[in-house]
């Protein structure tokens, strides 16, 4: 079938937010023989209220936390940018930089998080909002278009992505049934020790949000977003 979606990339601000919102989506995607990356944006270096815990060490700690998670959802390929944690802003360098990685892979479909704010604040951490903003910003039509960073040409040739799913919690677009792979998304999520002291409290909290998610449409578990076909 023409319209396949065959290449994925999820592109998230910190280690750890591509298991939250879409790890079951991908462990789906996967499944189905799509080749899935990820991109993330920071190096996650302020995640942590250890006060023994140094930026540097925490840089390290979550690349390898963040390999391991991908590794268990059959994610092949992971790069980081490296901006510094919580303090993202919307930049040419990071557009450029964001714009190179889809020219990079060539996915069909993106996905991002939610640039809009809204009163889920861990949901809606600033750096969610400006990337997923970034990202729809390179998806159309900075990585698209051969004007925009002519010093990506000729490595990086210009590329349509033709769908994104942006993450999202409140009335939904598009439910994901996740029911069959949602021990697969903890497994992963919970790669990312550095990030919980208690992980059963996380995954009761993982549960019941996806469940609640699912509940409209009698799935035992699911993942939400707003899905955008770019014409
Ligand atoms: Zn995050």
């Amino acid at each position: 079938m023409a319209d396949r979606i065959e290449r994925v990339m999820v592109i998230t601000a910190h280690p750890d937010d591509s298991e939250f919102g879409a790890g079951g989506t991908v462990a789906r995607f996967v499944k189905q023989d799509c080749e899935v990356a990820y991109c993330i944006v920071t190096n996650g270096n302020k995640g942590s209220s250890d006060r023994t815990m140094t930026p540097e060490r925490l840089v390290t700690i979550r690349a390898d936390e963040q390999r391991n998670a991908a590794r268990v959802l059959g994610v092949e390929r992971v790069s980081f940018l490296g901006y510094p944690d919580g303090e993202v802003e919307d930049t040419r360098d990071l557009r450029r930089d964001v714009s190179r990685e889809i020219r990079r892979f060539r996915p069909n479909l993106v996905i991002c998080q939610n640039p809009n704010r809204t009163y889920n604040l861990g949901a809606s951490h600033r750096d969610h909002r400006t990337v997923g903003g970034v990202v729809l910003d390179c998806v159309y039509p900075l990585a698209r278009d051969h004007m925009a960073f002519p010093e990506l040409l000729p490595e990086f040739e210009p590329h349509k992505v033709r769908e994104v799913y942006v993450m999202q919690w409140n009335e939904p677009h598009l439910v994901n049934d996740i029911s069959d792979v949602i021990d697969l998304k903890l497994k992963a999520l919970a790669c990312h020790a550095s990030q919980f002291k208690d992980f059963a409290a996380v995954e009761a909290r993982v549960r019941q949000r996806s469940k609640e998610l699912g509940a409209a449409r009698g799935y035992a578990y699911a993942e939400a977003f707003d899905r955008i076909v770019i014409p």
